[in-house]
């Protein structure tokens, strides 16, 4: 029995007749998270985790028709038990898990498997097949600890400041904006975000998440020293905006999991790139398949074919899943 198909509209559940993270507008739509490729509008109603609903109802429309259930909480529809567990992605993230008649198939959604504080960490699932994320499967993805991350921004912060220069760095808006702004050494300058960024700030607060405290860049005068000190968090689309002419001299950086290819830093043409991603590595991603004991995997996302054929090695019924994500909360726009 197919518990999940792949359908123009999106991923499709035929026993329970709902859709996973359609692309298409739906009637019942199960969302993983709030990323604009799998959360989208026009669906009649939303099912998601709780966790998730501040952010979703913000990106989406205060007004949506939105079910939450907590992590673990079993719902049944048609004889299909679904429940969310947490994908450590961003707030809110969740794989699914959808049981018929003894069958388990885990959708995982975007997924990261080292805990980072901002949201409840990635649970491995057991299950019979796993639908997986793939966007960064080739061997060359393998992240170093966030505390080095983070201690590298912190120093290419720290020696701005003291040479009087404005430190602007580019993180997606949801997600990696808070994730920094939860790891970084808040005691080196204030902090600015741009208006993209501060909305989400207030939800991850009201999360419960420990976001330091943030100005808006636009409220400060243009010759307020305090401009030489700060961190300024802004999202990529205002990379070469008249919006950055405020600062003055700055020195500009950006944060992403495809930092790691030199030429993607080259076409950005910022002075530093820190390799930050919210997704699994290469060994994240075998480690949190394997974790699952499943002996079938769905491959969805970016590099498909790559671990498609590594599964298949390591004696798994792998395939690709054809869908419509992106990778929106990490793509790599055009500088
Ligand atoms: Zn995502
Ligand atoms: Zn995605």
């Amino acid at each position: 029995m197919e518990l999940v198909i792949a359908r123009p509209e999106g991923l499709y559940c035929p026993p329970g007749d709902f859709y996973i993270d359609p692309w298409r507008p739906v009637e019942r739509a199960v969302i993983t998270h709030a990323h604009g490729d799998h959360a989208r509008t026009g669906n009649q109603r939303y099912l998601a985790a709780a966790p998730g609903e501040g952010i979703l109802r913000s990106r989406l429309g205060q007004d949506i028709n939105l079910q939450t259930l907590a992590y673990g909480e079993r719902l049944d529809h048609h004889g299909v038990t679904l429940s969310f567990h947490p994908a450590g992605h961003v707030l809110g993230s969740a794989q699914v898990r959808l049981e018929y008649e003894g069958e388990v198939w885990v959708a995982s959604g975007d997924y990261k498997v080292e805990a980072d504080g901002t949201c409840t960490p990635f649970e491995p699932v057991p299950c019979h097949c796993f639908i997986t994320e793939s966007t960064f499967g080739l061997p060359i993805y393998r992240w170093q600890p966030q505390a080095q991350i983070f201690a590298g921004i912190d120093d290419w912060w720290r020696a701005n400041a003291a040479a009087g220069r404005a430190s602007v760095l580019f993180a997606y808006s949801f997600g990696k904006a808070q994730r920094i702004l939860h790891g970084i050494d808040e005691s080196i300058g204030p902090i600015l975000v741009h208006g993209a960024v501060e909305p989400l700030n207030a939800v991850y607060r009201e999360g419960g998440v420990r976001i330091p405290q943030t100005l808006y860049a636009g409220d400060i005068a243009k010759t307020d020293p305090l401009l030489r000190q700060a961190l300024i968090i802004a999202p990529p689309s205002a990379a070469g905006s008249t919006w950055l002419r405020r600062f003055g001299e700055y020195s500009d950086a950006f944060a992403s999991g495809w930092m790691l290819l030199r030429g993607t830093r080259r076409r950005r043409g910022v002075d530093r790139g820190f390799v930050l991603s919210d997704h699994a590595d290469w060994p994240g991603l075998l480690w949190a398949i394997e974790q699952t004991g499943a002996e079938r995997v769905m491959v969805t996302h970016g590099q498909v074919n790559v671990l498609v054929r590594h599964l298949r090695e390591l004696g798994l019924d792998a395939r690709g899943f054809k869908t419509e994500y992106g990778d929106e909360d990490e793509a790599e726009p055009a500088a």
